[in-house]
């Protein structure tokens, strides 16, 4: 008995030093995949409280749409597309999708508009392009490539981008095409609690539209943002995020999302990010670069460097909450989050699709 006791201590205490309790209680990690194989993770924002009460219809459908975006993505891959393609496949059906707090179905201000932001960096050139606080591009990922590829900057703001994006000639659309009712409801909780007035319903909404399924329990995933990380078969990662922001913002407030460094950050010689979380945080943080330096300055693994930022980091700042994917040339994706959950699907060429939404 005494030799029984003493040789499970000795096991539980090499398991702990060798980091697997820890590392099983925070993710998993997946095994290292074989050379030129190629590789996606997506995310559609993480969260906690309502998360605990999920209906299991609602689970549902986030799984079938982490799904849809996951294999739009692979799709691209699968016929050696590029990274960046990838990326873009995977998070037009996250944009087009109300379940998720980008494109339709984004999140307010406290005026009740959308203000949308994203943002794409290409790890094999460091190329980037971002977009904050645009208002009728149905799908802005596609605006902040757009800006990469077909401007001299970096990023663009507001009524400047989206003047841009419609000489650019990508697809628009009316207020009302990015309104629901389930995040209008939202909205008024949110400013309720903050003792501010409800905003009146924009152009295009009527009251009618307002109505929401009483039995309708909401995730309200706190922090809904969707993002996707790629690597392709020539080993060329990308990262790409999108995001309608903070539920009741302040009208021009921008978010980690669009911040080249904070909430995504691409290089061949690192990693990949994209993050979701308190976008406050995220910034002060430049939390993405953060994760990719300490793989290429301290030799890090994605995993070791996404768990130090999530659970050490992240939460030494009182409030900072939130979660990550993360990949590199040579990695499987991995994410870390410290919240209750957190919409989530990871595939490697070859492999397993893996969809998850708690811990
Ligand atoms: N990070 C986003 C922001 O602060 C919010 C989110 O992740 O949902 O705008």
């Amino acid at each position: 008995m005494h030799k029984f006791l003493l040789r499970l201590t000795f096991t539980l205490g090499a398991l702990f030093a060798s980091g697997t309790f820890a590392s099983n209680l925070k993710s998993q990690t997946p095994t290292k995949p074989a050379a030129g194989t190629w590789a996606i993770a997506v995310h559609g924002g993480a969260g906690s409280g309502e998360w605990e009460h999920m209906p299991d219809a609602k689970e549902a459908a986030y799984h079938a749409a982490l799904d849809r975006a996951l294999k739009a993505g692979a799709a691209v891959l699968e016929r050696d597309g590029a990274s960046m393609d990838a990326v873009e496949a995977a998070l037009h059906v996250m944009e087009d999708d109300p379940l998720f707090n980008a494109g339709r179905g984004a999140v307010f201000n406290e005026h009740g508009e959308n203000e949308m932001d994203a943002s794409i960096m290409d790890g094999k050139t460091l190329g980037a392009g971002a977009v904050a606080g645009v208002h009728f591009t149905k799908n802005p990922i596609s605006l902040a490539r757009s800006v990469m590829e077909k401007t001299p900057h970096v990023m663009l703001v507001g009524q400047g981008a989206d003047e841009y994006s419609k000489r650019a000639g990508l697809p628009q659309e009316p207020v009302a095409y990015f309104w629901t009712a389930q995040r209008w409801k939202e909205l008024g909780e949110v400013l309720e609690k903050s003792g501010r007035p409800m905003p009146p319903l924009p152009p295009g909404v009527t009251q009618a539209m307002t109505a929401v399924d009483p039995n309708e329990v909401s995730p309200r995933h706190q922090y809904g943002t969707t993002g996707v990380v790629v690597r392709d078969r020539k080993g060329n990662v990308a990262a790409g995020t999108s995001t309608g922001g903070m539920q009741g913002k302040m009208r021009g407030r921008v978010g980690d999302s669009p911040i080249i460094g904070a909430g995504t950050y691409a290089s061949n010689a690192s990693c990949a990010v994209s993050g979701t979380g308190v976008g406050e945080y995220f910034i002060r943080l430049n939390l993405a670069r953060g994760i990719c330096d300490a793989v290429q300055y301290r030799g890090m693994t994605v995993q070791a460097a996404a768990d130090e930022m999530l659970h050490t980091t992240l939460p030494s700042l009182k409030g900072g909450e939130g979660g990550v994917i993360v990949l590199s040339p040579n990695e499987a994706p991995v994410w870390s989050f410290n919240t209750v959950g957190m919409f989530r699907a990871r595939m490697v060429e070859g492999g397993t699709e893996e969809i998850a939404i708690r811990h």
